[in-house]
């Protein structure tokens, strides 16, 4: 038989006592023995704290002290190492105080030539293995359940857009293929935009997983950088009537060196955070530099009023899947991955991130980076500050044109498109100056030009400044606009030197924009504008043939989800209605009669979907309940919550017209 192997603490202050325990075990038959010897408690202490040992071996009298005080600290600190006490003679009263004070057993010293020595020490190492193997079983059962949780929790969340998605996606391709399908498509766009972020998540954490994310480090210009991040978020933070400021607190070095794509990344998702779990107030970005260890680092604080984090939840956001709210009651979407990426892209940048939060007062997430040598660097004030303004949702005068839109960042590109098309233009995107000269390219052999170009400076492959070189070279004569944060002096004046024929400041402001670009294009004729109308959508199999008797309540969180499910049963000539919470739905049963069914979502902000199963089954037991979930569901808990039947999304208008 093979013998076991096994890492022994030998606790012993006489070198003889050690040489001859040792030499014990050597012999012994059933285990192999690697031996660390130490002489003091404090040093026994300190190896028992490491957890490395499978058993120790404990001298009752050690010097001036006595093995039991090291037993009572060790049982104290939590050690789960079993402890033999060993000591010169047999006694009563001392073998019982060891084994209150923790030791697994009791042995004479002059035992150890015998075979209760080698049965003591078999036994201790077995129960230990018996011990060990109980924790790693509930450790690995608490990690299938958590991960089990996730990944029901994931399907969800994936599975919600893409019922906005298809469903939509439906409606056009049913309906009279309305000219106005604005609405519906950007509900697409975004729902299909919120997907790709998820994916990119679950894609990214799993990369780290297994130490395969990519880094790229470069230089970033930071003013430009911190822009086209406020660019960004100023819209989710209007969207939300939240103030968002970013600021430096002192002048911040022009360039800094680090991977802008991560940087990015982890800014974005901390600010979106702060929007997210903000309901009124402001969420700001404040920057610094400070000299840690003689090396000068960049600190990034996000800062927000909002809804603060649970005292007892810090320690565990950084982890993956973890969110404060229970999966089930949830109010806000996301899958629990973005903060412990965050965390794992800014340790690969240098840094660490920690945060401050109080319960209803708000959070601050602060994170350092190491932003590579910038004692040299030129700086300047960075200050962005956006009040929601009202004037952002004025309309705008509608503007003519076909403009090129030029810029590196994906996002940042398209929502300069956006706004451009918000305005009324035609937009083509190139994402570096080579694409653009392409693109200029391939209009003139068509026999056309772009009325303008808007070009970012800071780009790869081919800059701006050189960008605008090679076309005007090329012919192109249309006004070209700078896009830049150009803070950096004497930035503004070279480019009107160029040839830019202005400067569009970033972060972009719509209405700035549009007076921007209305110097250089034509207004669109105001007769020939058009007031957006929604789309109508008819089955024509049913429409007005067979006039439903059904009245259904669509519980559902998601408002897109909510209001395409309602939009579909409409279309198959069914009364429906939509409650986004617990409390809406049985307001709705209790103000109106003669509701047939109820589509409910699992995921409630204010309840569990199977509670509230319960509670209408109980009130209304002629209502059929159909639960519309993004996991399947057990169907037992389906029985007991008096479900009737149970459908996966994404919702289609198939699966909707089985339902009548
Ligand atoms: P999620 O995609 O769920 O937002 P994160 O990892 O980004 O995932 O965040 C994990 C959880 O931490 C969130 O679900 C939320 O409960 C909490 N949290 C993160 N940021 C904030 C914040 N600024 N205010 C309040 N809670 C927050």
């Amino acid at each position: 038989m093979s013998k076991k192997f096994a890492r022994v603490l030998l606790v012993e202050d006489d070198e003889d006592d050690y040489i001859l325990t040792s030499d014990h075990l050597s012999q012994l038959e059933s285990h192999s023995f690697e031996i660390d010897w130490v002489t003091n408690p404090n040093e026994a202490l300190e190896q028992l704290n490491l957890g490395k040992h499978d058993i120790c071996l404990l001298d009752y009298q050690l010097g001036a002290y006595n093995g039991l005080t090291v037993l009572e600290k060790a049982s104290k600190s939590g050690c789960i190492i079993p402890i033999i006490m060993l000591t010169g003679q047999s006694d009563d009263t001392l073998d019982q105080s060891a084994l209150a004070a923790g030791a697994v057993d009791y042995l004479v010293k002059g035992d150890i030539t015998t075979s209760r020595f080698a049965r003591a020490i078999r036994y201790a190492l077995a129960r230990q293995e018996i011990e060990n193997e109980r924790v790693e079983r509930i450790n690995a059962e608490t990690q299938n359940q958590s991960k089990d949780r996730f990944l029901a929790h994931l399907s969800h969340e994936l599975r919600t857009p893409l019922t906005s998605i298809l469903g939509y996606t439906e409606i056009l391709l049913n309906g009279n293929k309305a000219p106005n399908a604005e609405s519906e498509l950007n509900i697409i766009l975004n729902n299909g935009q919120h997907l790709l972020g998820l994916l990119n998540n679950v894609l990214d954490l799993s990369k780290i997983a297994v130490g395969k994310l990519e880094y790229n480090f470069c230089k970033i210009n930071l003013d430009s950088f911190i822009a086209d991040i406020f660019c960004l978020m100023q819209v989710h933070a209007a969207d939300k009537a939240l103030k968002l400021v970013m600021r430096g607190q002192d002048p911040l070095p022009l360039v800094i060196h680090s991977d802008p794509l991560r940087l990015r990344q982890v800014l974005i998702n901390l600010i979106h955070n702060g929007i997210k779990f903000t309901e009124q107030g402001q969420v700001e970005l404040t920057l610094w530099t400070e000299l840690i260890d003689n090396k000068e680092i960049l600190s990034f604080k996000v800062s927000d009023n909002g809804q603060g984090i649970p005292e007892d939840m810090l320690d565990n956001i950084f982890k993956p899947f973890e969110q404060v709210e229970d999966y089930i009651s949830r109010k806000e979407q996301g899958a629990g991955l973005g903060l412990s990426i965050c965390a794992e892209l800014i340790k690969h940048m240098g840094g660490t991130i920690q945060v401050q939060s109080l319960l209803n007062k708000g959070s601050d997430f602060t994170f350092s980076i190491d932003p590579g040598n910038i004692a040299g660097q030129e700086r300047a004030l960075l200050d962005f500050e956006q009040e929601h303004s009202l004037s952002e949702n004025l309309s705008l005068a509608k503007l003519r044109g076909h403009v090129l839109v030029v810029d590196d960042i994906d996002d940042i590109r398209l929502l300069i498109g956006r706004i451009c098309q918000s305005f009324g233009l035609k937009v083509t995107y190139a994402s570096n100056g080579i694409q653009a000269i392409e693109k200029f390219k391939l209009a003139s052999s068509q026999g056309w030009c772009f009325d303008l170009a808007l070009m970012d400076i800071h780009m790869p492959k081919l800059d701006g400044k050189r960008a605008i070189k090679e076309l005007k070279a090329l012919g192109f004569d249309q006004p070209i606009l700078a896009v830049t944060a150009a803070t950096m002096k004497g930035v503004k004046q070279e480019l009107l030197t160029l040839g830019f024929n202005q400067i569009v400041a970033k972060p972009i402001n719509k209405t700035e924009l549009h007076q921007n670009l209305a110097n250089y294009l034509k207004l669109e004729n105001p007769a020939k504008a058009t007031l957006a109308q929604p789309s109508l959508i008819t089955d024509n199999k049913l429409n007005s043939k067979e006039q439903s008797t059904q009245r259904i309540i669509v519980v559902e969180d998601d408002a897109d989800a909510a209001d395409v499910t309602v939009l579909l049963l409409k279309s198959l000539g069914i009364e429906a209605v939509k409650a986004q919470t617990a409390k809406q739905c049985q307001d709705l049963l209790k103000n109106e009669r003669n509701w047939t069914k109820i589509l409910l979502d699992l995921h409630l902000p204010d309840a569990n979907g199977l509670d509230l199963a319960s509670s209408i089954k109980q009130s209304h037991p002629d209502i059929t309940l159909i639960l519309v979930s993004g996991a399947t569901v057990t169907e037992q808990k389906l029985r007991q919550a008096g479900i009737d039947k149970a459908i996966l999304k994404p919702i289609n208008i198939e699966i909707l017209k089985s339902l009548r």
